[in-house]
């Protein structure tokens, strides 16, 4: 799903920004029957729509979704304190609230977009609620959307959290780390802050991230889409030895451990994988780091000279 953007640029919320932290998703509908997402982009970009302080992430229909707001701006759509770390966005409806050809359509795009949303900010769908369910947690006002619709058709939001769920799955990709002797993207790692001194470590060339899913020594580090799981979480540290700093990598599910390079190297450029092991003190937990031009980071292992990289 291609989300295009068009910032309601003349929105209170877009002149006036408020930064936020999203951790949950809303979803709402418009209660205007048979109104699709253009009109709405041209109503809402004015400073208080109808004399209100109302805006919203985006719109969803039958002909895609459209981005109305910077996702970490803070919206006034719920009514609630939920404005405050929740990402909304509004489902244009079917002229007939029964036309349940027409609803699928915009919920399926609307699936797609909170599956994308779910990855981007690492949010469990399980924390996706409607605005009528915000209501009964006491974080959002009194309305019936999405419920006052969906009934109708006999669609639920357990079925639209367990569909973003399946998406999710059916688009989580995992690819091997391995190490090469090419300093090209493959091997450049961007690193972005995961708070309390950690990073995710996005790989350049598939865009996927650094993951080690268990504890154990020997587990092998893949790259995968992210999810926001601490299984995505390293600390780059320096560590002292003899005259010389060099660098560990630590998962922050297994703190002392570090990632290891198979074998020392010994597999070979392509073939050698990086596992995590106990605290080796030698050649096969030591890095070099180096930023490149672009911004990203560059491991070399010390003793093979083999950049961490992915397969090509
Ligand atoms: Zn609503």
């Amino acid at each position: 799903m291609n989300i295009q953007q068009h910032y309601l640029t003349k929105n209170k919320c877009y002149v006036s920004p408020k930064i936020i932290k999203p951790v949950r998703l809303m979803v709402h509908s418009t209660a205007c029957k048979g109104v699709m997402a253009s009109s709405f982009l041209k109503t809402w970009n004015t400073y208080q729509p109808g004399g209100r302080s109302v805006c919203i992430h985006g719109f969803i229909d039958t002909t895609g979704a459209y981005q109305t707001l910077p996702f970490n701006y803070r919206a006034y759509h719920c009514g609630g304190t939920c404005n405050n770390n929740a990402i909304g966005f509004e489902l244009c409806e079917p002229s007939s609230y029964t036309d349940r050809e027409t609803s699928m359509k915009i919920i399926n795009n609307a699936v797609e977009v909170y599956a994308h949303l779910c990855q981007l900010y690492g949010i469990s769908p399980d924390n996706i609620v409607s605005h009528k369910e915000g209501h009964a947690m006491g974080i959002a006002s009194n309305h019936a959307d999405t419920a006052h619709w969906w009934n109708q058709i006999g669609y639920t939001m357990d079925d639209f959290r367990k569909a973003v769920k399946d998406t999710i799955k059916g688009t989580n990709r995992s690819v091997d780390v391995v190490l090469n002797t090419s300093y090209g993207d493959e091997s450049r790692w961007y690193l972005e802050d995961a708070g309390d001194g950690y990073v995710y470590m996005r790989n350049k060339k598939n865009g996927l991230y650094l993951d080690v899913e268990s504890s154990g020594n020997g587990t092998f580090f893949k790259t995968r889409t992210k999810n926001g799981a601490d299984s995505q979480k390293f600390r780059v540290l320096h560590k002292p030895y003899y005259h010389v700093d060099y660098i560990v990598i630590e998962p922050k599910i297994a703190p002392g451990k570090y990632a290891a390079v198979e074998g020392n190297g010994s597999p070979g450029a392509g073939n050698t994988h990086l596992k995590l092991w106990d605290d080796l003190k030698n050649n096969q937990q030591k890095f070099w780091g180096k930023v490149a031009s672009d911004g990203s980071y560059l491991f070399v292992h010390t003793y093979s000279f083999l950049y961490v990289s992915v397969v090509k």
